[in-house]
């Protein structure tokens, strides 16, 4: 079945429901589908509608899909472990992989970083957004991961999470002792703080340290700041026992 986020004012009307704009557009002309034929709409907090669609309607250019909700479960798909991925920002589209990868991974939030060897471009919080929900459909997820579409400092990084207490790690390919394999059991928030291309600098590895936040070790390769991302934070639930 068909998956699409919506905001919640199209279930505010429940049990019926009215599509419009981009996503009737795409149930007619895109996926071609009819009256009697059933989507999952997602609320992006964990829940999610089973619609039949009843009845489609064209006013000049304005598509419309009537639907009937006819079953409403909690969303499968997310771990009880939710990981805050503090990323660095990065140049062309890297960060858009991250945000794609991150997502199918399970991340529950993304927060862009701006670090001292940051070289990458400015923030594209439209574009970003899109990237998520398409792989937050795509890969079944219930939750709708979280953007924060102001890149946030390195120093105000590291004050956020020391005020909250949020337990915190920073990847540090100069790390050589501490890893992943330490997480506490039981945790239920992460935050992993991810470098730029051109890493963390010792300076800003001691800031982090400082405010409470362990570096650790990916291994002994370095991957690249798109794909260490994406893995950390598998590595995380793995480690919390949501992947296997
Ligand atoms: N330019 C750096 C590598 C940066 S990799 C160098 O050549 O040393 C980008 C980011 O990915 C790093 O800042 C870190 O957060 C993470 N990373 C990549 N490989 C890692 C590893 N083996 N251990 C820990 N962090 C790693």
């Amino acid at each position: 079945m068909n998956r699409f986020f919506v905001e919640a004012e199209v279930l505010a009307t429940a049990p019926e429901v009215t599509l419009s704009g981009d996503l009737a557009h795409q149930l007619t002309r895109v996926l071609r589908l009819e009256a009697g034929d059933y989507i999952l709409l997602l609320d992006g907090q964990g829940h999610e509608y089973e619609v039949e669609l009843q009845e489609f309607r064209r006013l000049g250019k304005t598509e419309t899909a009537q639907g009937h909700i006819v079953a409403e479960r909690d969303a499968v798909g997310e771990s009880r472990l939710r990981i805050t991925l503090y990323m660095g920002l990065l140049k062309g589209e890297k960060f858009d992989y991250v945000l794609q990868k991150g997502t199918e991974v399970g991340i529950a939030a993304f927060v862009p970083l701006l670090s001292e060897r940051c070289v990458g471009q400015s923030a594209r919080p439209e574009r970003w957004r899109k990237i998520i929900r398409e792989a937050a459909e795509q890969s079944r997820r219930g939750l709708l991961p979280a953007l924060e579409e102001t890149p946030v400092r390195f120093g105000a990084a590291l004050e956020r999470l020391k005020q909250t207490g949020m337990y915190a790690l920073m990847a540090w390919e100069d790390e050589h002792a501490r890893s992943l394999k330490e997480l506490p059991s039981g945790l239920t928030e992460l935050a992993l703080l991810i470098g730029p291309e051109g890493g963390f600098s010792a300076a800003e590895a001691e800031q982090a340290r400082n405010a409470g936040v362990q570096t650790v070790s990916l291994g002994p390769r370095i991957l690249r700041a798109e794909t260490a991302g994406p893995v950390a934070a598998a590595l995380a639930l793995y480690q919390a026992g949501d992947m296997q």
